[in-house]
């Protein structure tokens, strides 16, 4: 198998072989599958085999891989060069597009990754409050900065690396955390520190512990209780901005936190990230405002055009609708198997994310009900469903993508292969 050979050579030369942590399948075990090409729906490794892809590049690919208008954009760039260390039209058209899609957004500075995003707009509330503190929630990731690698999701779950060795002590104790959909705790919490809270940070729909909704009032009451308070709410929506529908959770819920951070969707597949608010806080960003933030590639050509021609065609076509209707179809189909087969189990699932939790347990509404759900169970049917051509993520805490071009046949083909996946564990 090429796949096994490429990875001895990666290990040889890479941490694990990867570049990033979980793709190195050691929650699943096995040999990590080496990508040759993307189409659609579909990846193609070096093997020859042919896969539905629900990892899509963990979020980024709304349009799946390869979309023709994408395609053509970068084609139209690619010849005009590739950075400047100046600004472009580009960057305008595309902060121009995150304006009209989040009303309360002035202004957007865009970055290199998620990690960057939110690193910066802690930066940014610390110096708005004049406080130290941040309150996150446990099995929320927000990319892999100091702050952050407090009872982190993602890789910092599957690894089980609560918090990360080389995190300073004073800036681990600098973050507090509570369970997810937890009011009482966080009213608790700011009744004992309020004052020193600099602000929230929360994924407004959890992607990186599996799929995890907010119950009824959860955000609503983050908003009341920052304000409150003078905290800043910040909404990561590194993956639901633009997957969830044109804007995000903020947009859908009429939330306004302080600071949205955003990256995946609106880099179309190249590397992004954003961070936008009202200019009141923005506006403290350098050149405008004191606080530091800069990169070198920051606002690249690429990436916006990239970004710009995703966000395009999903204004064009708003298949959010559609998109949610196959999640739901996929979700039903899926549920409903397992039950057949009598595998307790839990399937979340939000417009064009989806996961499977094997647990007892009626719902799953935080890392504590997560936790329930068994890792062997799912690293049986992960191999399963490689058998049968069908890709999930090589981790059971993160989530399932859907692309719009996982159309209603895609859609079917899963949910057999499931069927006959499901005969073999
Ligand atoms: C992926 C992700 C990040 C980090 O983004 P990178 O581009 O990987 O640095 C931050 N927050 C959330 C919610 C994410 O899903």
């Amino acid at each position: 198998m090429k796949s096994e050979e490429l990875f001895e050579r990666a290990r040889r030369c890479m941490p694990g072989g990867v570049s990033s942590p979980v793709r190195a399948y050691r929650a699943v075990g096995g040999v990590p599958r080496f990508v040759e090409r993307g189409e659609g729906a579909y990846i193609f490794d070096v093997d020859g085999n042919r896969y539905i892809d629900y990892v899509l590049s963990y979020g980024p690919l709304i349009l799946g891989h390869v979309h023709p208008a994408v395609l053509k954009a970068l084609t139209e760039v690619l010849p005009k060069g590739t950075s400047f260390g100046a600004p472009t039209e580009l960057e305008v058209e595309l902060a121009e597009t995150i304006k009209a899609a989040f009303p309360f957004v002035e202004l957007v500075r865009f970055v290199n990754s998620g990690t960057e995003a939110t690193m910066t707009a802690v930066r940014l509330a610390r110096a708005r409050t004049g406080r130290e503190l941040i309150l996150k929630f446990e099995g929320c990731y927000h990319g892999h900065a100091d702050p952050f690698l407090v009872r982190a999701g993602s890789g910092g779950l599957t690894f089980n690396i609560p918090s990360s060795p080389g995190v300073p002590k004073g800036t681990a104790e600098c973050t507090l955390s509570v369970p997810y959909n937890d009011r009482d705790a966080v009213e608790e919490v700011f009744g004992r520190c309020g004052e020193d809270i600099a602000a929230v940070v929360v994924e407004p729909v959890a992607g990186n512990m599996g799929v995890v909704l907010p119950q009824e009032g959860f955000l609503e009451g983050l908003r009341s209780t920052t304000k409150e308070h003078g905290a800043l709410l910040i909404f990561d929506e590194v993956i639901t901005g633009f997957r969830v529908e044109f804007g995000g959770i903020s947009t859908r819920y009429n939330v306004e936190p302080d600071i949205i951070t955003l990256g995946k969707v609106i880099g179309g597949g190249l590397p992004v990230g954003a961070l936008c608010g009202r200019e009141e806080v923005m506006g403290l960003l350098a050149p405008q405002g004191k606080v530091y933030q800069a990169g070198t590639l920051s606002g690249n050509p690429l990436a916006m055009k990239a970004g710009l021609a995703t966000l395009e065609v999903l204004r064009k076509e708003m298949p959010y609708r559609t998109l949610r209707g196959r999640t739901e179809e996929l979700a039903d189909g899926v549920r409903e198997l397992f039950r057949r087969k009598g595998i307790p189990c839990v399937v979340n699932y939000e417009t064009g994310m989806f996961s499977i939790f094997f647990t007892e347990r009626e719902r799953v509404l935080d890392l504590e009900d997560v936790r329930t759900s068994s890792a062997e169970l799912y690293s049986k049917v992960f191999h399963a469903l490689l058998g049968e051509g069908v890709m999930l993520a090589p981790s059971p805490y993160e989530s399932a993508f859907l692309s719009t071009a996982h159309d209603g046949e895609v859609i079917e083909r899963t949910v057999e292969a499931f069927e006959r996946a499901l005969r073999r564990i």
